[in-house]
C-alpha cells in the first residue's frame, strides 16, 4: 500500500491529523491498535479554548449538540478556602468548556477523518518503521506493508513511534492517576471542580452528565503501596470537608482505573519526513485540562504548516515539518512555562493559600484567573490584567 501519510494513532491528536491532511487532498491511512474506541482516563473536560478551535475545524455545532456545557471551575485549596470562578465572557472565545464522553468524542472525530477520505485500520499497529530513500516503510502487526512520505505519530504519552524515532524522552514521574465514574447525587451546577491536597496531590471532578461524575485524583505512586486503589480514593475524599460532606466514601466495589506515567515528553516534535503531535509530541499534567484542546490544536498546526509549503499537489513536507515546530514552540512557550510553576505552585500549600486570597478578592480576578487556566486569555494578558 502506498499512501502520502501514515498516521499512527486514532485519539483526538490522531483524528484531527489524518481529517485535515485527507482534506489537503493527500491519501492517508490511519492505524489504530483498539479494536473500538472506548473510554479512556481522562477528566473530559474540554477548555473554553478548545470550543472555539472545534468552531475552526466546523465541529462545533455538532460537538455541542452531544456535550453539556461547563460554565467555570470551583477550586478548592487544602485549607479549605474555595475560588468559585466562571469563565469571562470575551469577543472571540467561548465563554465555556464542553463535559466530554470520550468514547463519543473520539468516535465523532475519527468518523470525521473517514468521511474526509481517511482509510482507517483498527485493531492495528506497526511492528516496525524505517526510513529507506526518503520514504516511510511500515510493517504492520497483520503483516502488511504500507510505504508514505509523512509519518505522523499521535499515539499518546507512551508513544512507540516517538520510541522508534529517537525521540522519546523518558519523564522521570512518580504520580500516578487514579480514575472513576459514580452516580451524580450531588452536583446539580455546571461547573468542574479542583481539590488540592497539603502533599500535591488533587482531585479533578467533571459531572459529565446530569447523573454521571467523572472524578480523577493524582497522586504519588507511593500512595499505592499499602492500600487499594478506593482506599486511596477515600482517604483523600475524608481529607477534604467540601467532598466528605457532599460523597462521603465510594462504596469498595467502585470500579477504579489507574494509569502511569501521566506526563510525557519528546526531544524533538519533528523528525526527517516525521511529526510527533498530541501526548506523544508532550504533555505535563492533568491539572489545567488542557491535554484534549492541545492534541488537537498540536494536530490542527501541523496541517496548517504542511499546507504552507504546498505547489498544487506537490507538498514540501520538510518545510511543513520545520514550519509546525517553529510554531508550535512560539505558541506553547507561555502556557507550558505557566504549567510548570503551577506544578511547582501545588506542592506549596502556603503559596496556593497567598494566590487563593489574592484571586479571591473579587469576582473579575477569580474569573480572570479560570481564564487563563482554560486558555480564554494567553498567560501574560491574564496575569497583566490580574494585576492591573
Ligand atoms: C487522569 C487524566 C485526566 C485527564 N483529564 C483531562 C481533561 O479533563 N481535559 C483534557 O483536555 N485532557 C485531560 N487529560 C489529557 C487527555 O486525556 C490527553 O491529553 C488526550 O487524550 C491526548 O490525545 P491524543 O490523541 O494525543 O492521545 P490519546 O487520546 O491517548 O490517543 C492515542 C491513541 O493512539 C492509540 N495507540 C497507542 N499506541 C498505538 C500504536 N502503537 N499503534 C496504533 N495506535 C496506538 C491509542 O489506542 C489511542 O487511541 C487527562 C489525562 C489524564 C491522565
Amino acid at each position: 500500500m502506498k499512501v502520502d501519510a501514515i498516521v499512527i494513532g486514532g485519539g483526538p491528536a490522531g483524528s484531527i491529523s489524518a481529517m485535515g491532511l485527507a482534506k489537503l487532498g493527500l491519501s492517508v491511512v490511519l492505524l489504530e491498535k483498539r479494536a473500538q474506541i472506548t473510554r479512556k482516563v481522562c477528566g473530559e473536560y474540554l477548555c473554553p479554548r478548545g470550543v472555539d478551535l472545534l468552531e475552526a475545524l466546523e465541529l462545533r455545532t455538532e460537538a455541542e449538540a452531544m456535550f453539556s456545557k461547563v460554565y467555570g471551575m470551583n477550586i478548592y485549596t487544602s485549607s479549605g478556602t474555595e475560588v468559585l470562578t466562571e469563565f469571562p465572557t470575551t469577543k472571540a472565545v467561548a465563554n465555556y468548556g464542553l463535559s466530554l464522553n470520550r468514547e463519543t468524542f473520539d468516535n465523532f472525530l475519527l468518523n470525521k477523518a473517514i468521511q474526509a477520505g481517511v482509510t482507517v485500520k483498527m485493531k492495528e499497529t506497526f511492528s516496525s518503521i524505517e526510513r529507506r530513500d526518503g520514504t516511510w516503510c511500515v510493517q504492520t502487526s497483520n503483516g502488511e506493508q504500507i510505504q508514505g512520505n509523512l509519518l505522523v505519530g499521535a499515539d499518546g504519552r507512551n508513544s512507540s513511534v516517538a520510541k522508534s524515532l529517537s525521540l522519546f524522552n523518558k519523564v522521570d514521574s512518580r504520580r500516578l492517576a487514579l480514575h472513576v465514574y459514580f452516580d451524580n447525587t450531588a452536583i446539580n451546577y455546571r461547573k468542574g471542580e479542583m481539590h488540592l491536597f497539603k502533599d500535591g496531590s488533587y482531585i479533578g471532578i467533571d459531572p459529565t452528565t446530569e447523573r454521571e461524575i467523572n472524578l480523577s485524583l493524582v497522586c504519588d505512586r507511593n500512595a499505592l503501596v499499602d492500600s487499594e486503589p478506593i482506599e486511596v480514593i477515600n482517604k483523600y475524599i475524608t481529607e477534604s470537608n467540601n467532598l466528605y460532606r457532599r460523597f462521603k466514601t465510594l462504596p469498595s466495589n467502585t470500579k477504579v482505573y489507574a494509569v502511569s506515567p501521566i506526563t510525557s515528553s519528546s526531544k524533538d516534535v519533528i523528525g526527517s519526513g516525521a511529526a510527533l503531535v498530541g501526548d506523544a509530541s508532550g504533555f505535563i499534567d492533568p491539572l489545567t485540562g488542557e491535554g484534549i484542546y492541545n492534541a488537537i490544536r498540536s494536530a490542527h498546526m501541523l496541517v496548517s504548516s504542511v499546507s504552507k509549503y504546498a505547489n498544487n499537489t506537490s507538498f514540501n513536507f520538510q518545510r511543513g515539518l520545520k514550519d509546525y515546530r517553529r510554531v508550535r514552540k512560539t505558541d506553547f512557550r507561555e502556557k507550558n512555562i505557566l504549567n510548570h510553576c503551577f506544578q511547582w505552585l501545588i506542592r506549596r500549600p502556603y503559596l496556593v493559600e497567598l494566590v487563593a486570597k489574592y484571586v479571591n478578592k473579587n469576582t473579575k480576578r477569580r474569573n480572570i484567573f479560570v481564564g487563563i487556566i482554560g486558555n480564554i486569555y494567553s498567560p501574560a494578558i491574564g496575569i497583566l490584567k490580574l494585576l492591573f
